[in-house]
């Protein structure tokens, strides 16, 4: 029998395991239960695929989404695995001669669907066969309260019941606390160990700029950073990604709409897309990405404010799974706090649910507007230590001024009072500079005492103060009216001078191009022609065998051929993400390519 580290280095090309991954390993073939809490690309997967090929029998795992199913049994045929899978998607015959494979012992693994497994005749037939381990993949979908909720995840406790020699094992990326202990309790896993990542995500850089004209920023993100790369453009509503989606395509750039007022059949079709061929942008609201295991997302950008640090960090997440170089973006405004406040008050969720929901996007809009590490900041925020600084975000890249904003804020506060907290941050923002708008005119807002006093700075400045006094919760927003701001409790000391605040100074827009950062270890330019034909090479193969690119090889394998330009097989079996199958299947045809260029 083989070796862990055998298998790893033979079947799947790397050298060496990750983080906890051995300990996992060895914890499972010996026959016990895990939960495995690990970030998003940490290399869960392998924790549960190495033992199955270690134990005897058959590995039976849990995946709630048909396309994460297919693609990681797609994965592993590349491999010379025998695995399968079992969902609606199968016809009956073909459904029924897997099922013959299952009870006959020809697969090392089986990936079958929740509701499929809990129907008796299923049970029955697990009964006849032998099992090496259950694997409970996106194990966060027992969670009532998050938003991947799968009524069927809380009844597979009854699998414990019925085969309590088999181990299982548990594994999600998801990083708060309340869910973890909802995962044990429901999945009957309080006697398994637990193995717990740091949830950090070093290859993506978080960075936040401040709203001006989202859509031309974007695109110059895209340009600059991005002009060939598959990302993720996230929207807060279906409108606006239609939007979006119609405005990108007129600028040249292949992007897809995705949210839950399209069709099944298009909502699929463009998913197939994003998945199967290169460089394609979805444009899309939350309803997109779980089950997303497209490994080359090189960006998440955001262009409206998602609702929690928990989205946040699901959504960016879904960025950089190979471990390569990859951008979290968001553009942020007062409008978005505006919007998102308002949606929350006008919700019909009771009056504890709202008080915790305004505490997250609190939290969120505390992230937004740090001028420390954004890491650390979200990390601490899933009560995680980390030491700053990053080094890998805006605010270590290009660390954030702050100014004494006492006097600033005295006057941005003193006009919401002196105009009857009535009005919105525009209005006030006139009145401030001393406009004589129609409005002001007609409310006689001349002739408050405010008028005119904040000449000392332009209308962005104030728009930065007045954003800043609202997320820090020195201002709400009355969503009875249009957004107008009134006073708090904790007005009151900053509005008499008795207590100093501090501002972040946002960093100038630039007009010109920003020149573009691109990190070490970014794959090759677009301009290297060895480099494309590489990934024709890959595009082919994966055509002719309807695969995804990322199945044949990782970005970061083609990389190192790039790189390392092998032109034997003995060269090419070092390659990282070269295994025995393989190099048999493909070591000829990039060798060629690369015999060509070099
Ligand atoms: P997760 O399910 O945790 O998001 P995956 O299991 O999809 O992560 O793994 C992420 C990527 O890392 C995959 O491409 C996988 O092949 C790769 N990977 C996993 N373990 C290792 C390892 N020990 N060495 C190199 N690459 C690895
Ligand atoms: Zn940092």
């Amino acid at each position: 029998m083989k070796s862990p580290q055998e298998i790893l280095s033979t079947v799947f090309g790397y050298n060496e395991f990750r983080g906890e991954q051995a300990a996992v390993i060895d914890h499972l073939i010996a026959g016990n239960d895990a939960l495995v809490l690990m970030p998003t690309g940490g290399g869960k997967s392998l924790c549960f695929q190495i033992p199955a090929m270690v134990r005897r029998g058959t590995a039976i795992v849990i995946s709630p989404l048909i396309a994460l199913m297919q693609d990681q049994v797609d994965a592993l045929l590349q491999l010379g695995v025998k695995a399968a899978f079992l969902n609606s998607s199968l016809d009956v015959e073909s459904a029924w001669r897997i099922e013959q494979d299952l009870v006959d012992g020809n697969l090392t693994l089986l990936y079958v669907a929740p509701e499929r497994l809990l129907t008796p005749r299923f049970l029955q037939l697990l009964e006849q066969t032998q099992l090496s381990l259950f694997a409970i993949d996106e194990a966060h979908c027992v969670s009532q309260w998050g938003h991947d909720f799968r009524p069927e995840y809380v009844q597979l406790s009854i699998l414990h019941e019925r085969f309590p020699t088999v181990p299982r094992i548990a594994l999600t990326a998801t990083a708060d606390g309340p869910t973890r202990r909802e995962i044990i309790e429901r999945l009957g896993l309080s006697q398994a160990r637990q193995f717990i990542s740091s949830f950090d995500r070093p290859n993506v850089r978080y960075r936040i700029v401040q709203k001006h004209n989202t859509r031309e920023q974007l695109h110059q993100f895209l340009t600059t950073e991005h002009p060939e790369d598959a990302g993720i453009v996230y929207c807060l509503s279906r409108k606006r990604v239609e939007e979006t989606t119609e405005w990108l395509c007129s600028k040249g750039w292949s992007a897809l709409p995705y949210h839950a007022g399209l069709s099944n059949v298009i909502r699929q079709k463009n998913q197939q897309r994003f998945i199967r061929e290169e460089g394609v942008i979805m444009v899309a609201t939350v309803a997109f990405g779980m089950g997303i295991d497209k490994p080359n997302v090189r960006f998440v950008a955001h262009l409206d404010l998602p609702k929690s640090m928990e989205g946040y960090y699901q959504e960016t997440g879904r960025a950089g799974r190979d471990g390569l170089f990859a951008n979290a973006w968001l553009a942020y405004g007062i409008s978005d706090v505006i919007t998102l406040r308002r949606m929350l008050d006008s919700s019909e969720a009771d009056e504890q649910h709202k008080r915790l929901e305004r505490r997250k996007l609190d939290a969120l809009l505390g992230y937004c507007e740090t001028t420390l590490c954004r890491r650390q900041v979200m990390l601490n925020y899933f009560s995680e230590h980390y030491h700053a600084p990053c080094h890998n975000c805006d605010n270590c890249l290009d660390p954030i001024a702050t100014w004494d904003g006492k006097i600033a804020a005295q006057m941005a506060l003193s006009c919401v009072y002196r105009t009857g907290q009535r009005f919105g941050v525009k209005h006030l923002i006139d009145v401030l500079l001393g406009k004589k708008t129609e409005q002001i005119m007609r409310f006689h807002h001349d002739k408050v005492s405010t008028f005119g006093i904040g000449l000392s700075f332009v209308q962005t400045q104030w728009q930065s103060i007045y954003r800043q006094l609202v997320a820090a919760n020195l201002l709400t927003l009355d969503m009875s009216g249009y957004g107008s701001l009134k006073l708090t409790e904790k007005s009151v000391p900053v509005l008499r001078g008795e207590q100093t605040i501090a501002f972040r100074h946002d960093p100038v827009v630039k007009k010109k191009k920003e020149k573009s950062k691109r990190f070490n270890n970014l794959l090759p330019m677009p301009n290297d022609s060895f480099w494309h034909a590489l990934k024709n090479k890959r595009l082919e193969l994966a055509r002719e065998q309807g695969v995804p690119p990322y199945i044949i090889f990782h970005d970061s394998t083609l990389q190192e051929i790039h790189d390392k330009k092998p032109l034997t097989e003995s060269e090419f079996m070092m390659i990282s993400g070269v295994g025995q199958s393989k190099l048999q299947r493909y070591a000829k045809a990039f060798m060629d390519v690369v015999a060509k260029f070099c």
